[in-house]
């Protein structure tokens, strides 16, 4: 079943202790944990849908993830330790990876090369790290020929150019252990969301903290609570969607407008003959004029692939047709295997989720030099106002287990105030 469907959330009333806005991750989080420790609470939702950017829908009878797909670091992401605990099908994501140059596979040489390259950066950014911040890209040592896919994966993989993305917001590699669900990512948040006091299609327009408590305007009435949390995306706070009466304070002003757009889009593929071997592998295609930034390949071990796009190749498609993206993945893999290798391949989606005006971004990245941003936002404002979702993990950021955890924190701190 699509992740999204509503039918089973229950209706909130309009006063209560604690409102939430926005159920993805974060909110259903915040919500489970309040409404465990006994404070009334309402869910406000933008879309039609719930589990934000984690959102699986059908194709062609197979779940398939159109946001997050992988549960990150396994040993302290919180919806590992509930999905084990929960019962859910959970598998360890395999550790080898496809390397293909000029369309065959590497040799044990070049594994070995690109092997060293990847623990090279990783061996200086932990040493870096105890010194200044600056530009993460700043500190890798030459690399090797492997150098430059090296820092374009980084780049991918933080949302933006590496030199753009603070040295100390680079995550702890310790944790590297991921995950799969069975089903999809975005259909088991949702499943999380399941019978929570969830009011969708309810965008929150303002919010009043003059008074006692809070006041929320939506599209659907008023809402009074005691504490609000919102987990709403950076990217979507910075357009002032959301007014705040009075305004915020400076410093967390300052702080929401520090973060700046982090993408990563999926061209969701369809092959049925792809040349791989073994579900759920990373691939690096290597040799030719234009490489894939990220393609994993037999997802959960069907004939889906996922075509990632970074910032600069899916900035490239901005103002085109929705089919661009889908025509340049095709393109790249034709340079890598020959037109023919392609010929029961289909495009059936891309994403395109820094438009999305309910998210802007796939997750929010810290520049250099504002590392303190995420840790800002956690201090309530006026006892009332609580900050939450993925932006705000310095551990786990960008990701669903740290949208979680988050959420699960903001409720904890209000619980303990209120209860
Ligand atoms: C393509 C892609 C791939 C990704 N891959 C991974 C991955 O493999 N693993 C991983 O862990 N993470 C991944 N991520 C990141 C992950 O999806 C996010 O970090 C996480 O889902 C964020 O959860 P959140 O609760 O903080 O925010 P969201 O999920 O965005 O939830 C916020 C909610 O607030 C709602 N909202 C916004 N404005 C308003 C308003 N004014 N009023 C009411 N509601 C509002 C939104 O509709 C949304 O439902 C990926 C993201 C993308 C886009």
């Amino acid at each position: 079943m699509p992740s999204g469907r509503a039918s089973n959330v229950s209706e909130p009333a309009a006063e209560v202790d604690v409102a939430v806005v926005g159920a993805g991750a974060a909110g259903i989080g915040a919500a489970r944990r309040l409404i465990g420790a006994g404070l009334s609470v309402a869910v406000l939702e933008a879309r039609g849908r719930i589990g934000g950017r984690a959102y699986t829908v059908p194709l062609r009878g197979h779940p398939v993830d159109l946001g997050a797909h992988w549960l990150h670091n396994g040993p302290i992401n919180p919806l590992v330790r509930l999905g084990r605990a929960r019962g859910e099908r959970l598998r360890q994501a395999p550790g080898e990876r496809h390397l293909i140059i000029h369309g065959r596979a590497a040799t044990r040489a070049e594994r070995d090369s690109s092997s060293r390259a990847f623990a090279l950066s990783d061996a200086a950014i932990a040493r870096a790290m105890k010194g200044p911040d600056r530009p993460a890209a700043s500190v890798l040592p030459p690399m090797g020929p492997f150098g430059r896919r090296v820092v374009a994966t980084e780049g991918l993989v933080s949302g933006r150019p590496f030199d753009e993305v603070s040295l100390h917001d680079v995550p702890d590699m310790a944790y590297g252990d991921n995950f799969f669900i069975h089903g999809g990512l975005g259909a088991y948040v949702s499943r999380l969301g399941a019978d929570l006091p969830i009011r969708l299609r309810t965008p929150v327009r303002a919010v009043d903290w003059s008074g006692q408590g809070v006041r929320l305007d939506t599209e659907a009435g008023v809402l009074r609570a005691r504490a609000v949390i919102l987990t709403v995306p950076m990217l979507v706070l910075q357009r002032e969607d959301v007014r705040f009466t009075p305004d915020l304070p400076v410093p967390v002003r300052e702080a929401i407008h520090g973060f700046t757009q982090g993408v990563y889009e999926h061209v969701v593929l369809h092959w049925p003959d792809a040349p791989f071997r073994g579900p759920d592998r990373l691939a690096g295609l290597l040799g030719e004029r234009e490489e894939p930034p990220g393609l994993l390949t037999r997802v959960d071990d069907t004939p889906f692939h996922l075509f990632e796009l970074d910032l600069p190749t899916a900035s490239r498609f901005d103002n085109r047709d929705p089919d661009a993206p889908g025509r340049y993945a095709r393109a790249v893999l034709a340079a890598h295997f020959g037109h023919r290798a392609l010929s029961r391949l289909s495009v059936c989606r891309s994403t395109a989720w820094r438009h999305d005006p309910w998210s802007r971004a796939s997750w929010a990245v810290v520049p250099p030099g504002l590392v303190s941003i995420r840790d800002r936002l956690k201090e309530p404002v006026d006892g009332r106002i609580w900050f939450a979702g993925e932006a705000l993990s310095r551990a786990q950021w960008g990701t669903v287990g740290g949208a979680w955890e988050e959420g699960d924190r903001a409720a904890k701190e209000i619980a303990s105030r209120f209860a």
